[in-house]
């Protein structure tokens, strides 16, 4: 059996490029089995609100607590998953564990969101919404802690089914992310139209922001145009002041990076970021 073949294995959950219909199937395989076993985890990365130190969303990000292995990453995963559409039963599982995390911290007093990620494979399910809206009445989740960040070209080419869905959710108070924008083709115009709240820019769009002037032009004109709209922006993968700095000039103030922190585990998530109840009434009132 695969479990047995040892280094082959490792090459397959270190890279989903390339890989061979057979080690796709293998590992297609392996996702369910693992599904079953309840092998997999979330931890958790916060956005920081710089003007003031404080956490104003953890996202959620799936692990593969293999038994064999390190933890698995979802980029050696989550592509595959999305390809055989095992993704809708981990999707499930992840927004399960998302509503039963975020009522436990609304329950604690917290104010703090969780972000879900959503793929373009999950979103396509006719029954995708009904699944979600069950996760959070099982869990009695309040809607105001839930985040979906769904990706730019599934923003761009939404059917009017998702769009109402997605509307109605918002009225209900779930907010609205469109993640890693910036490296999709966006109508511009259409971005208007989109019930969204607010945009993450991915981090291709931030890297050399500190050591080129053109990364800082673009990044500033993105910035001013998702702000321009009324949106709120978000920069991933910031991972050093010199960036920060900058982005801090154009006007930024919500970021996600290795910079601020890394994903973690729920307690020590917790632990770190965990918004004390004074301070949370102070600054919502
Ligand atoms: P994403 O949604 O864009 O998530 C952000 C990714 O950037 C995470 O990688 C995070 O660890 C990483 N990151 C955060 N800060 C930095 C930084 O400063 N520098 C760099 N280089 N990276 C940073 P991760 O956890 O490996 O997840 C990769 C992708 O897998 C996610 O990208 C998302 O598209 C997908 N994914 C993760 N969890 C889920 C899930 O539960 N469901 C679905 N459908 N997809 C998921
Ligand atoms: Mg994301
Ligand atoms: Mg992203
Ligand atoms: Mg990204």
């Amino acid at each position: 059996h695969a479990k047995h073949q040892g280094r082959g294995r490792a090459e397959i959950y270190n890279s989903d490029l390339a890989l061979e219909a057979a080690d796709r199937a293998e590992l297609e395989r392996d996702l369910l089995l693992a599904l079953q076993r309840e092998e997999f985890l979330l931890e958790f990365q916060p956005q920081i609100d710089v003007t003031n130190g404080q956490a104003v969303a953890a996202e959620a990000l799936v692990r593969w607590a293999h038994p064999e292995r390190d933890l698995v990453m979802p980029g050696a995963f989550v592509p595959v998953a999305e390809e055989s559409g095992t993704i809708v039963a981990l999707g499930d599982w992840v927004m399960s564990r998302v509503c039963e995390t975020a009522a436990r911290w609304a329950e604690a007093g917290q104010r703090q969101r969780i972000a879900i990620n959503i793929s373009t494979r999950e979103l396509s399910q006719a029954d995708f919404f009904l699944r979600f809206r069950h996760a959070m009445a099982t869990h009695q989740t309040p809607a105001s802690m839930l985040e979906l960040e769904i990706t730019e070209s599934v923003a761009m080419n939404m059917d009017p089914r998702v769009l109402e869905q997605l509307i109605a959710l918002r009225t209900e108070g779930v907010c609205i992310a469109i993640d890693d924008f910036g490296t999709g083709y966006s109508n511009l115009a259409r971005l208007r139209e989109l019930p969204v709240d607010r945009i993450k820019i991915d981090r291709s769009l931030v890297r050399d922001i500190a050591s080129s002037a053109e990364a800082r032009t673009i990044c500033s004109a993105v910035v001013g145009l998702i702000q321009g709209l009324g949106m709120e922006v978000v920069v991933e993968g910031v991972e050093n002041e010199a960036q920060m700095d900058v982005l801090r000039v154009i006007g930024c103030t919500l970021f996600q990076g290795y910079h601020l922190a890394r994903p973690m585990d729920e307690q020590s998530y917790l632990t770190r970021f965990a918004v004390p109840l004074i301070v949370q009434e102070r600054l919502i009132g």
